[in-house]
């Protein structure tokens, strides 16, 4: 078994008159992630973490944000193209484990749902999707509510080449 780990990390900033796209799923809230794409910043630190485990280009490269093909975009769809690439290649995911960091709002309803969307844009179980939240205990941009940020983990793996 060849088993490689890559990290991702992104932050995108609140703001009013956007919805809240987060973990494949969208969740009430008065502001949402600003960005080219939808915004979904969860998405974009997985899709990073898996192109870093497999040695590829991380996906500012890969989808520029200035590039008009991919305005608005479901991050769902950039993610789904990441994993396809990985597929072609021979890897499959093993697990992922993501850290959202954001003073508001509160994750914990959501977490199941988002767990489900991810681990199906994945395909791999619910289970194999650790997601926790945590504020920023009130400090910096983040403890302002101005931005979130997301940390996460991938673990690959395919057969002897
Ligand atoms: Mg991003």
């Amino acid at each position: 078994m060849n088993t490689r780990v890559g990290v991702g990390y992104d932050l995108h900033r609140l703001e009013t008159g956007r919805a809240l796209r987060l973990g494949g799923i969208e969740v009430p809230y008065e502001r949402g992630l600003a960005g080219h794409s939808d915004g979904d910043v969860v998405l974009h630190a997985i899709a990073d973490a898996l192109l870093g485990a497999a040695g590829l280009e991380d996906i500012g490269t890969r989808y520029p944000p200035g590039d008009a093909r991919y305005a608005g975009i479901a991050s769902s769809e950039l993610l789904g193209g990441v994993v396809a690439d990985l597929t072609k290649r021979g890897w499959r995911v093993v697990n992922v484990d993501v850290t959202i960091v954001a003073e508001a709002p509160k994750m914990a309803p959501y977490r199941s749902a988002m767990r489900e969307a991810i681990g199906a844009l994945l395909g791999v179980e619910g289970d194999a999707i650790g997601l926790k939240a945590k504020t920023n205990e009130g400090l910096g941009a983040i403890g302002r509510g101005e931005a979130i940020a997301v940390l996460a983990v991938a673990l690959i793996d395919r057969g002897e080449t």
